[in-house]
């Protein structure tokens, strides 16, 4: 039977409600975690080359600032919704928790499809989103980042617009953003290097060996390439890899770094199809092919009911943001599938996001291989610690981390006196 239409909100609701339930934690802490503290909606108008004004809807949402200001990313697509921006904010409050820095979640987004817009479009859309949103956002007070669709170039003219409003530098405001303007070196590839370490260290757990191993990644974007290149650097084969334009399949190894430099020729536009000595097949084969991990990276709702059956992986690690469904995970759990949750997963970028907002406002900036250490060390100690709280309790590896999150927020919100 097919899957009811998912609500990410109503998904993140019932993750919270088992790890309350779980940590046997009061109603008054699930009801404040179960819904966003705040979130403003705006209409945003554009000037479009052609002299016509668009209006563009924009959305964030701050969803708890009990431990530190929100943090999360503002992405551009044309699906994003209310809903999808307060779930994604939730996420980013447990996210944080896990990855044991002090930032509450936000999250932010924007009903476009900027694959129709030109680069002069894309600029005026970035300056008009970041002032409409200028009352929320603040390095003290909820601090945007890259997510889908968005780079460090957009950051950058986000970043100059809030300093033209505020009259002065505020580099804090946004994370994500170009090196030449205060970036953190490492910060492009956290997000896939994170997923790499957490593959190795859930490897390392169920006592396999990553060398020689096979693994697949479904999206091939900064999260996904990432992941590929420091999973091949780790001596694991990337037999298979997918994108919106096709899946490739190669039992001896995908060459990630040829790859890299294939995506990059401006006739492949940064797609994956047409590589040469690869075996090509629909993208959604990808969750057929036999392997030892299999990492989403692409979008939400991307392992369901209808496809989780033919997955042959021993365990899946979530480089996206909510890639399998509530039912799908049950079924995976189930089968003795392990599963990296997301929150723990993909927590790396907004990890060195931190590290780059630490560096912003002391203004004093680390090498490329200081930040990757602090990564390694923080990330590889989350995992160890929801690994053993997932044995203590019985429960799976979400409900583990979820839990470990909870409990820090909880403590947060007692020590100010919101719940008892
Ligand atoms: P991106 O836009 O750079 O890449 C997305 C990739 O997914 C592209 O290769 C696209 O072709 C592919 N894709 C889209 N639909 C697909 C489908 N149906 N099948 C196969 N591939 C498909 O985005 P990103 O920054 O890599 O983010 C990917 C995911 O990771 C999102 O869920 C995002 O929220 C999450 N995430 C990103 C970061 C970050 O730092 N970039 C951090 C945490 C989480």
């Amino acid at each position: 039977m097919a899957e009811k239409t998912l609500n990410v909100f109503e998904i993140v609701q019932q993750q919270i409600k088992d790890a309350c339930d779980a940590l046997g934690e009061t109603q008054e802490v699930y009801d404040i975690l179960k819904q966003p503290k705040s979130c403003l909606e705006v209409a945003v108008p554009v000037k479009m080359d052609n002299g016509e004004t668009k209006v563009f809807q924009a959305y964030r949402s701050l969803h708890n600032d009990a431990v530190g200001p929100g943090k999360g990313g503002l992405r551009f697509h044309q699906n994003v919704s209310m809903d999808e921006v307060k779930a994604l904010s939730a996420w980013m409050t447990f996210k944080c928790g896990v990855a044991g820095i002090p930032y509450g979640g936000g999250k932010g987004g924007v009903i476009v499809d900027p694959t129709t817009m030109s680069q002069g479009e894309i600029e005026r859309l970035a300056r008009g989103v970041i002032t409409a949103l200028a009352p929320v956002i603040g390095d003290m007070k909820d601090i945007p980042a890259p997510d889908v669709n968005t780079n460090p170039q957009i950051m950058a003219w986000m970043v100059d617009e809030y300093s033209k409003l505020q009259g002065q530098n505020t580099l804090g405001i946004i994370t994500g953003k170009p090196l030449e303007l205060g970036g953190s070196l490492g910060r492009f590839e956290a997000t896939g290097y994170g997923v790499a370490l957490m593959t190795r260290e859930a490897f390392k757990a169920k006592k396999m060996d990553i060398k020689g191993s096979k693994i697949s990644i479904q999206g091939f974007g900064n999260v996904g390439r990432y992941a590929a290149k420091y999973l091949q650097d780790m001596g694991a084969k990337i037999v298979a890899a997918s994108d919106v334009s096709c899946c490739l399949y190669d039992e001896k190894g995908l060459d990630i770094d040829k790859l890299f430099d294939y995506v990059k020729e401006p006739e492949n536009k940064n797609m994956i199809k047409g590589f040469p000595g690869a075996e090509e097949m629909g993208r959604d084969d990808i969750f057929n092919i036999e392997v030892d991990a299999l990492a989403p990276c692409a979008l939400e709702n991307a392992i369901t009911s209808e496809n989780v059956d033919n997955i042959k992986a021993k365990m899946v690690v979530e480089g996206a943001n909510g890639p399998t469904t509530p039912e799908a995970d049950k079924v995976l759990n189930e089968k003795g599938i392990l599963v990296v949750p997301d929150i723990l997963a993909n927590g790396g970028g907004v990890m060195v996001s931190y590290f780059e907002w630490v560096q912003n406002l002391q203004n004093y900036y680390w090498t490329f291989e200081e930040v990757q250490e602090k990564q390694e060390i923080k990330m590889v100690k989350a995992f160890n610690d929801i690994f053993v709280i997932m044995e203590e309790y019985n429960v799976s590896m979400r409900v583990a981390a979820f839990m470990m999150s909870i409990k820090r927020v909880a403590d947060a919100m007692r020590a100010r006196g919101w719940v008892k």
